[in-house]
């Protein structure tokens, strides 16, 4: 089936003016996500352009000078696009080396045009930049291994593939019809139904890109609501969640399951003599140690205030207390900020130990029962003078009257002992 070029250019127009409009729509939409913002504006500038191109075509003035034009600004928008997609990888974005290639082609497609050889160089130039963003995105993607659990990714990567096959194809078309008249950009002097492939691969692109955007931004807004702002550990409810899952693979496999409650000593104080800011920062640094303290498996949140808990799944309770014994020792190297004439302290923690041995029935019933434990031994050891960690079931052991082991961190050196554990 061939088409007339007459019908191509009106298919140019609806496509790029949709485009255009529902790039400056998704501006606005896409405005959280960096690399979304940057699809949406490298859609509207090349939509324009795109415009541009076709708008001169049809009114038949033809010239040479406004496809070089149309060309230039469809480019910059191409080479916006590919940033975002750097952008969405994580990797350096090249603003200044990608703004310097736009520039240069723009002046490369301008001088073009004035030349005897005019059409035919703009097109070389426009072809061959346009075939060089396409197959380096695809690389891009391709080497990213995010791309492959998003849905919007393999349709962005098929459009670039017809993208990267029509820009092929109209290269050597334009090498092999030396010295025709070729109108260039989209328009091909056989005019078949092919020149429409890179305008639907264009559609298809911004779906896609649109569709990533659209996953990075609620993948972002669940996981902010899965974390504490202040520390980046699991909340409260996240943590909640986790926790009852992994009581729900204790009743089904009966593999070990222990739990720590960790709670700052004399915070209080921190703040009452440093500031809530420095509180805030001794916060985050004990958040950071109790996270390279745990194991991959293990699960780490903040509860609440100053107080942490760590989930350790195949873990008994007394595997348990080497992870406690690892966190005190990280937490004593946290310097307190200097105060008024004090040589710093240090911050110390204290530990209530767990492990899930039965309860009420119910997934939520036997979470709360290890949890009440191991804030119970927290409290013990407090009551025991603070920086050290007790076993919840030494307690019971205690409690029935039999000869308590001491189930808490060995002795602290002097130095170690937080100066305001010891005046507080
Ligand atoms: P103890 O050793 O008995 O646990 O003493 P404590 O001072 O740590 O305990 P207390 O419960 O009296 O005080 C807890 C303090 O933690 C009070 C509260 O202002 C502070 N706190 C809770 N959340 C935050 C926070 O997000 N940032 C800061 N800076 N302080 C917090
Ligand atoms: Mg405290
Ligand atoms: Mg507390």
């Amino acid at each position: 089936m061939h088409l007339a070029q007459q019908t191509i250019l009106v298919v140019m127009m609806v496509v790029f003016s949709s485009t255009l409009v529902m790039g400056a729509g998704l501006v606005l939409a896409l405005r959280a996500s960096d690399a979304g913002r940057l699809w949406a504006s490298g859609h509207v500038v090349a939509s324009g352009a795109g415009l541009v191109v076709a708008l001169g075509a049809s009114a038949g003035t033809g010239s040479i000078q406004v496809a070089a034009l149309g060309a230039g600004g469809y480019l910059v928008g191409r080479l916006m696009i590919y940033r975002g997609v750097r952008v969405y990888y994580g990797l350096p974005d090249h603003r200044l080396l990608l703004r310097g290639i736009g520039l240069i082609t723009v002046v490369l497609l301008a001088l073009a045009s004035g030349l005897a050889d005019g059409p035919l160089l703009v097109h070389g130039v426009a072809y061959g930049m346009l075939a060089m963003l396409s197959f380096s995105t695809i690389v891009t993607m391709l080497r990213s291994r995010r791309g492959r659990t998003s849905i919007g990714g393999p349709l962005v990567l098929a459009s670039h593939l017809v993208l990267l096959g029509a820009q092929i194809a109209a290269l050597s078309y334009g090498a092999a019809f030396k010295g025709l008249a070729i109108t260039p950009f989209f328009l091909q002097t056989s005019a078949s139904v092919w020149p429409l492939a890179p305008l639907v691969a264009v559609l298809l692109g911004l779906f896609g890109f649109s569709l990533m955007a659209m996953e990075q931004i609620i993948a972002r807004n669940e996981s902010g609501a899965r974390l504490d702002a202040l520390t980046g550990l699991l909340n409260r409810g996240a943590l909640d969640v986790t926790a009852m899952g992994m009581v729900a693979r204790w009743q089904r496999g009966g593999e070990p399951l222990s739990c720590l409650v960790i709670d700052v000593d004399h915070f209080k104080a921190v703040n009452d003599r440093h500031g809530h800011h420095a509180g805030d920062h001794v916060l985050r640094e004990i958040a950071t140690a109790l996270d390279n303290s745990r194991r991959a498996s293990d699960i780490a949140g903040r509860y609440g205030g100053e107080e942490f808990c760590i989930l350790c799944p195949h873990t008994d309770e007394h595997q348990a207390t080497a992870l406690a014994n690892r966190i005190l020792r990280k937490v004593r190297l946290i310097e307190l900020p200097a105060g008024e004439g004090a040589g710093c302290g240090h911050a110390s923690v204290s530990i209530g130990v767990a492990q899930l041995r039965g309860g009420p029935a119910g997934r939520e019933g036997l979470w709360r029962t290890l949890f009440a434990e191991a804030d119970r031994a927290l409290y013990a050891a407090k009551q025991r003078g603070r920086d050290q960690f007790v076993v919840g079931s030494s307690m019971v052991v205690e409690a029935a009257g039999t000869a308590a082991p001491q189930a808490t961190a060995d002795a602290t050196d002097p130095a170690d002992v937080p100066a305001f554990a010891t005046t507080g």
